[in-house]
């Protein structure tokens, strides 16, 4: 089964939402669905971010060696702890930009993370309403529909 909104790739998720008047039943691929904010992507934890960064590792890392305990940045992503007390302020730079990125990437899923599944096929509801009134040239109907999705931040019909 291919799927309903790009007809090129295979569905790998379908949705049913049982309405008073009908049921929604929509097939769609992995793009399709996240794009209709129907998929929330998986959220990261702080750990795992964490984690993830300090999986990043650049060529300076091996260079980068704390005066004290002789710990390099390298090994310190590794086991993901300071070598000793003076570690941190050798670090420093490098664990700002771990930090800016760890943050940056929590922000980021946050935006994406906001509409839900209700949301998705409710949107999705008004957009067949709006092409059978459009169709059927009820162009009342059309515009109090429009304003519903208007409501919904659609701002594309
Ligand atoms: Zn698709
Ligand atoms: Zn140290």
């Amino acid at each position: 089964m291919l799927c309903d909104d790009c007809k090129k790739k295979p569905a790998s998720i379908s949705f049913k939402e049982v309405l008073p008047d009908e049921t929604i039943e929509l097939n769609l691929c992995d793009e399709c669905a996240a794009k209709r904010g129907l998929l929330s992507p998986k959220k990261l934890s702080p750990l795992e971010t964490l984690q993830k960064v300090l999986r990043q590792r650049t060529a300076q890392d091996e260079r980068v060696i704390c005066p004290r305990c002789c710990m390099s940045l390298a090994e310190f992503k590794r086991v993901g702890r300071f070598g000793c007390s003076d570690c941190p302020a050798t670090f420093a730079d490098h664990i700002q930009y771990l930090i800016k990125q760890i943050h940056h990437s929590d922000r980021h899923i946050g935006r994406r993370t906001a509409p839900g599944t209700k949301r998705g096929l409710e949107i999705y509801r008004l957009r067949e309403e709006l092409k059978n009134a459009l169709e059927k040239e009820l162009y009342e109907d059309a515009a109090r529909i429009r304003d519903k999705l208007r409501d919904y931040g659609i701002k594309d019909v």
